[in-house]
């Protein structure tokens, strides 16, 4: 047990308060009762921010002019980080002299992230004062990509794509028109917006980031995330780097550290030795693609040792079915139910896993007795990382939660929940119904079990000539730097017979917006309103991002109208901007449309944002009550505190919430399986005599063994399995210098292509080496800052060697968050982190990309720009990538098999080649293997899958078949 006995250097900064007392008695041990903080250290943490009731008139000194002690007064106003999922509290920190935002902190009254914030937080200051940030709305001149704009005004953009979808809608081509978006960082604003236009016309990111491990946990439970209970767990696994990066990492951080300070051990599996690795119990450098087979392995062990919950899988999994289906010679007993898992798995042994993956067999046998162990508190996460890198990668969260299941904790304090239980759904008002369409583009037939939509196929459904975008919206969203295969986007973009016309909506330029016709200024973390909600422990919270500035001047008593008022120059937000776009779609509201958008409360008025939430926080449970206690609205309430905590603690074991009499209510019994129906529809399930909720699965249970997956044409993956990666050891030619490259990771200081705006963040980090362990790298006799030439499946990329001990040897890695370009002739963005670039395509098909000069100091309202000494602005690896669809998840499988060689003579450090016509090759090798719908009874996709955007049933069926 760690912390028993202080160093000497520990306990002077325990005793000067440093750092909390670590070893005073309750921070160890487990036994006995599990420390929990109490209210008054809870306040004393918040003791040092300034109270709320002196938040619109806050004094302190400025530490610029120190050591004079100058006071400044300050309007503190909260809201909420958009730098990533997370949507941590911050307070903005406005000058009450000249009305500017001066700084952001912790918003100690959120309940998620409770005050702290990653670097990433702070750093929004910089993002909002970016001397390159776009103020105006701007249309392009001249040719697509040339890089020629002019300004325009609101009215001019919102008219001309208000007509372009009008027209598209009145001659019924519904599915031209998509929303495409990156980080969504909002609950419920577009699913209000795109059904009532009677589109299905959203697309996500979600298929190059977390489809794989959603499909995973999606098979067991109808749930397809997970929300750990870090804080009250006994042993927490981490697949990859979730303490550093990654959704909801810094309140799952804190949390971490926390059930950690309470004795709970920690285990990572990362072929890294990330910051996350390095704080763990345990790591396990496992060889990429291969976690499943040690989760495997641990699962056999705690099978063979009898450390399961025989309550838990008696109750809460489909052991007779899977019986029934495997293994119909045998009697249905429970005893018969282990007795063939163990016979299912027998090759996992620790010493196979061993050899699959490079992780010690008695390493893998201590965890596994660890997490059988710790039963119910056992904590577990997996969200991109290895899920989202491999062939078969959802496999990897369907082991995992094996493991959970195995231990019942599922639901339970200090295990796994679904991460729906801990999360806030809003209600809106003149809810639409779904829409009638099923758009192709999006959800193909040949990725019937998909999640989400296919959307890094959209550039080869294009080429193929499977439809178009006569109206696309790109929002927060950078597909041509981001998404592999950028040059085919590219492609694509310049081609005005595949998209019409493409708005981008942005608060700053990126790769994409280059290849806009309209770019609308949208607001930063502080600028805009936005819904959050997300599962970060065992309760659920709801928080405002909100516009800092006109909440000022609305408490000030000089409100605005429009958002765009507040902000710098013309910045708007999008929650108005939908709602004055689809006005004048249908504008005398004979489309049907525009009724969703008027007021509730004024028949035939528009609808003004704080009716919008005003309506939907008057409906969230509790939060009335707690505004009318200090003589507010729930907006004002909201608006004041920028958050409120709806559920504490007690969220677990939800599957076993009772059916009301109400809902049992002329409903049937299945013999069969208990499962209990209700107007043809399941709603719970019979367990112990009692009737259920269950989870929402065709049999209400955990599905060890999934029918779904034989029906749509995959039975070989009926139980969980191990599947050998697309870049597993057995396919990689070593002879020829063939590599692993782990292109996934995430650096904690940056977040895609959103922070080359923020100076703090690009100063901490500014380049993506490749690492390397020191027996590769003398292998080819590299030595760190050596140049190395990395061929992927079409074409290459060159970068510098970081030899590190932090890798695995047999593996390399490069951070996927740097290497941003502009060229010549676009407008100048983000220049704290792009390098200048010459692309050539004089070839058809032919991409060469050069850097002409790295990043350099310059000429700004900002003194730091003429500060900046970092050059090296790294190298954009993933346009070099290849589209790599898994063929049941639909997840892009981001590991990339490389050839390691030394450049050529005349190549240079951030050369770039890419050839697109290989690339559509590669996009139709990967979609031969698939096995297209219709699935039974001629449906698109099983009914009881999640889909975004979820259309009307009558959509599932494909023809009339129904
Ligand atoms: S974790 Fe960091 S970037 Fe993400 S919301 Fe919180 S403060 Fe912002």
């Amino acid at each position: 047990m760690g912390y028993k006995k202080a160093s000497f250097i520990e306990n002077i900064a325990e005793k000067i308060g440093i750092i909390p007392n670590l070893h005073k008695e309750g921070y160890q041990e487990f036994d006995g009762d599990m420390r929990q903080f109490t209210d008054e250290e809870v306040a004393e943490m918040y003791e040092n921010f300034p109270p709320p009731e002196k938040w619109d008139n806050w004094e302190e000194y400025d530490p610029k002019v120190w050591p004079k002690k100058e006071k400044k007064t300050y309007q503190i106003v909260p809201t909420t980080c958009f730098n990533c999922e997370s949507a941590c509290g911050l307070t903005a920190f406005i000058d009450k002299e000249t009305g500017e935002v001066k700084k952001f902190e912790g918003n100690p009254y959120h309940p998620g992230s409770r005050g702290r914030n990653c670097a990433k937080g702070p750093a929004t200051i910089n993002q909002i004062t970016d001397p390159d940030r776009i103020l105006f709305p701007l249309k392009r001149k001249g040719k697509r990509g040339e890089g020629e704009w002019e300004r325009v005004s609101w009215d001019e953009a919102l008219d001309s794509i208000a007509a372009r979808i009008r027209k598209a809608l009145q001659e019924d081509r519904h599915n031209e028109i998509a929303y495409h978006v990156g980080r969504p960082g909002a609950e419920g604003f577009m699913n209000w917006v795109l059904p009532a236009w009677g589109i299905d016309g959203h697309n996500s990111h979600t298929n190059i980031c977390s489809s794989g491990a959603r499909f995973g946990y999606n098979l067991w439970y109808g749930y397809d995330r997970p929300s750990p209970d870090h804080a009250e767990a006994k042993f927490i696994l981490l697949i990859s780097a979730h303490l550093e990066s990654g959704h909801y990492f810094n309140p799952h951080a804190q949390r971490i550290i926390e059930g950690k300070m309470k004795g709970a051990k920690l285990a990572t599996m990362d072929p890294r030795l990330s910051n996350t690795a390095s704080m763990s119990d345990y790591w396990m450098p496992s060889y990429p693609g291969t976690e499943a087979a040690v989760l495997l392995a641990m699962a056999l062990i705690i099978l063979e040792r009898g450390l399961y919950n025989r309550d838990y899988l008696e109750n809460w999994t489909n052991w007779q079915e899977y019986l029934k289906a495997r293994h119909g010679d045998k009697a249905v007993t429970f005893e018969n139910y282990i007795a063939a898992m163990i016979e299912e798995y027998k090759e996992f042994t620790p010493e196979f896993a061993e050899k699959e993956s490079g992780v010690k067999a008695e390493m893998i046998e201590e965890i596994a007795v660890k997490i059988g162990e710790a039963g119910e508190r056992f904590a577990s996460h997996n969200w991109r990382s290895a899920g989202a890198s491999n062939l078969g990668g959802w496999a990897v969260a369907r082991c995992l939660h094996f493991l959970t299941v195995l231990t019942g904790a599922v639901g339970a304090k200090g295990g796994t929940s679904p991460n729906s239980w801990n999360k806030f759904k809003p209600e809106v008002p003149h809810n639409p119904k779904p829409q009638k369409k099923w758009n192709e583009l999006h959800f193909p037939k040949e990725y019937p079990l998909a999640f989400f939509e296919m959307s890094q196929l959209l550039p080869h459904l294009l080429k193929d000539g499977r439809g178009k975008m006569d109206v696309y919206f790109s929002r927060v969203f950078n597909p041509v730097w981001t998404y592999p295969d950028g040059f085919t986007w590219m492609e694509m973009f310049m081609d005005e017979s595949k998209f019409g016309l493409h708005t981008a909506l942005t608060p700053t330029w990126n790769e994409t917006a280059f290849f806009a016709d309209f770019v609308l200024p949208m607001g930063l973390a502080s600028e805009r309103h936005d819904i959050n909600s997300y599962a970060t422990h065992g309760g659920t919270w709801v928080a405002f991002r909100q516009p800092v500035l006109r909440e000022a001047a609305r408490r000030n008593g000089k409100p605005v109208e429009y958002t765009f008022e507040a902000n710098p120059g013309e910045v708007w937000e999008e929650d108005e901007f939908w709602i004055e776009l689809s006005w004048r779609i249908d504008p005398d509201g004979s489309m049907g449309i525009r009724k969703h958008f008027e007021s509730p409360n004024q028949p035939g008025k528009k609808i003004t944002i704080e009716e919008y939430y005003q309506y939907i926080f008057e409906r969230i449970k509790g939060l009335p009550e707690t505004a009318k206690k200090e003589g507010l609205t729930e907006f004002e309430y909201m608006a004041k505190y920028g958050a409120f905590e709806i559920e504490k603690g007690e969220s677990y074991n939800k599957n076993e919430n009772p059916l009301s009499q109400e809902q049992l209510k002329d409903t049937e019994i299945d013999k069969e399986n208990g499962v209990i129906r209700k107007n043809g529809k399941d709603i719970g399930v019979m367990v112990n005599g009692n009737a259920v909720v269950g989870f929402p699965t065709p049999s209400r249970k955990n599905e060890f063994y999934s029918q779904t997956m034989v029906d749509w044409k995959w039975p070989e993956y009926a139980t969980p399995k191990y599947i050998k990666s697309h870049i597993h050891n057995d396919v990689l030619d070593k002879s020829k210098g063939e590599y692993v490259l782990v292109p996934t990771f995430r650096l904690p200081t940056l977040i895609h292509s959103r922070s080359g705006n923020a100076k703090w963040l690009v100063e901490i980090s500014n380049r993506n080496p490749i690492w390397m362990h020191p027996d590769d790298a003398a292998k080819w006799n590299f030595k760190t800052g050596d140049l190395v030439k990395m061929n992927t499946d079409i074409g290459y990329f060159i970068d510098k060697v970081w030899v590190t001990q932090s890798m695995k040897p047999g593996v390399v890695a490069c951070s996927h968050h740097i290497g941003r370009w502009r060229r010549e002739q676009d407008k100048t963005g983000n220049r704290w982190a792009t390098n200048t670039v010459n692309i050539d395509n004089s070839e058809k098909g032919k991409w060469k990309m050069t850097t002409k000069s790295g990043i350099k100091p310059f000429e700004s309202d900002d003194k730091d720009s003429k500060r900046i000494f970092w050059k090296d602005g790294g190298v954009h690896q993933n346009i070099t990538h290849a589209v790599h669809p898994d063929p049941i998840s639909g997840m892009h499988t981001w590991h990339q098999r490389v050839r390691i060689e030394k450049p050529k003579e005349g190549e240079n450090y951030g050369d770039i080649f890419v050839d697109t016509d290989k690339s559509h090759k590669i996009f139709k090798e990967w979609l031969a293997m698939t096995r297209p719908a219709p699935g039974p009874d001629g449906l698109r996709r099983p009914l009881w899958f999640k889909r975004a955007f979820r259309p009307d049933e009558s959509t599932y069926y494909i023809k009339e078949e129904k």
